[in-house]
């Protein structure tokens, strides 16, 4: 790395901003993941000026830069090789505001999503985006990724609940787009360009949110199901029944559920193994007493039509918490060694004989293979998980999980972003004039190909 290039990088972010190759080799690479980084610099910045000044310079030496958030990424998204410089957001992890009656706050991008949720409690509001690496994933990160998560059904991903963006473009110059209403029709939404762009086009610095009124009650229930249609079938019911209330409806293949419910996982069944699916569903609501008649009202509903085979319903924190933890136990699927994960998207009449038609594949060509399921249904969203017990299978693997989405109207990343993983899928998702006008985008906004360089299309 370019001494005189550091040691103005030092002058901008100061002595203790500066991680050289040494200290960064030190830094777990990310989420589930053994190796270390690999970059030949570490810039933590502390201000959006900084950020603009270590991209200015970037630009102006030709420097790739790849932003980091909390590393939770799956797709590679944030890998880095030696001659490139991590910028790190770590630094700027102030909530700047909070505003009860407009109901947004104002956060810079390196604050943690748990430590968001938990500064609104004590306020009676809530940031409804959620998922399983909250501790560490960064809002920046989130926006950048366009996270989903867990309740997508009822709020959407994160586009939906961004009103406003402060971005830094690779010539440094700062976009400051810190809307806070939820109409602004004033020309196009600059916003939704940087949102799910995995650090291509520009730095997420600052974020305004939208907030809700934080849910007074909770119900949770887990059911097994009989067979496929019953299950779309349960899941319009259910939508139904509780008047806006639906805030997850999370489904397990049968193998999914055996595995996260046998030791060594920690959790027990609570329903018999042995039914084709399973699923945990959720409402959000005012009134525990009220919300909760209405719930029971409408599984008993389902089980009376036979949409539903059995279900229990946690009645307390403690049992609604042990549902959620077996279905966020998915470090299971690493029993046997690292496998093969996927985040694919298709329509849901289609789900069923594509997932039997991966399976049937799979186990032709490897009779020894595991193939778990379990996904966001409502969102026509699936995790699919693939071990095979050799590392070398895995590009065999993603032909046969990808190639068939194609033809149904499928996308090969529902919400975990293309990174460097599903860049050679991409094309089968979108189409050549799309692929055209987002290289349009990139060129356009970062002529040097400093950001993200190697990700997503682009070279
Ligand atoms: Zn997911």
């Amino acid at each position: 790395m370019n001494e005189e290039l550091i040691e103005r990088m030092r002058t901008i972010v100061g002595a203790d901003g500066i991680l050289d190759a040494e200290e960064v080799r030190k830094r777990p690479a990310g989420f589930l993941r053994t190796d270390t980084l690999q970059a030949g610099l570490l810039v933590r910045p502390r201000t959006t000026a900084e950020v603009a000044a270590v991209l200015k310079l970037c630009n102006q030496n030709k420097q790739a830069v790849v932003t980091q958030g909390g590393l939770t990424g799956l797709v590679h998204g944030a890998d880095t090789a030696p001659e490139q410089i991590v910028l790190s957001l770590e630094r700027m992890n102030t909530i700047e505001e909070i505003d009860p009656v407009q109901r947004v706050a104002v956060a810079q991008a390196g604050v943690t999503l748990q430590a968001m949720q938990e500064a609104l409690e004590p306020h009676g509001l809530a940031f409804p985006l959620d998922l399983g690496a909250r501790g560490s994933a960064t809002l920046g990160g989130n926006a950048a990724t366009n996270a989903g998560g867990n309740r997508v059904i009822r709020y959407g991903m994160m586009r939906a609940m961004v009103l406003g963006l402060e971005v830094v473009l690779a010539d440094g110059t700062v976009i400051s787009s810190l809307n806070r209403m939820l109409k602004n029709n004033a020309g196009y939404d600059l916003k939704q360009l940087f949102i799910g762009a995995e650090g291509t086009l520009g730095v997420i610095t600052r974020l305004v949110l939208r907030l809700t009124e934080r849910p007074r009650s909770q119900n949770v229930a887990f059911a097994s199901v009989d067979s496929f249609a019953a299950l779309t079938g349960f899941l319009k019911h259910m939508d139904q029944s509780l008047g806006g209330g639906l805030s997850a409806f999370e489904v397990m293949w049968r193998d999914f559920y055996e595995l996260v419910t046998t030791p060594p996982a920690k959790s027990s069944p609570p329903l018999l193994h042995g039914s084709p699916f399973y699923v945990l569903v959720e409402s959000l609501g005012a009134d525990q007493e009220q919300d909760t008649a209405r719930f029971v009202a409408a599984l008993e509903k389902a089980s009376e039509s036979g949409l539903i085979a059995d279900a229990v319903i946690a009645s307390s924190d403690r049992e609604r918490a042990a549902i959620w933890a077996m279905r966020d136990d998915v470090m299971q699927v690493a029993r046997y060694g690292m496998p093969f994960t996927f985040d694919v998207s298709l329509p849901v009449d289609a789900m069923e004989r594509y997932i039997l038609g991966v399976r049937r594949t799979l186990s032709m060509r490897w009779p020894a293979s595991h193939c778990w399921v379990f996904g966001h249904l409502g969102d026509g969203n699936l995790h699919v998980v693939v071990h095979t017990g050799n590392n070398n299978d895995r590009a065999d693997v993603e032909r046969i999980v990808y190639m068939p989405l194609a033809g149904v109207g499928g996308s090969v990343s529902a919400e975990h972003g293309i990174g460097l993983e599903k860049k050679p899928y991409l094309p089968l998702s979108r189409t050549a004039e799309e692929l055209a006008l987002m290289r349009t985008l990139k060129t356009t906004l970062d002529s040097n190909n400093i950001l993200n360089p190697g990700k997503m299309l682009f070279t």
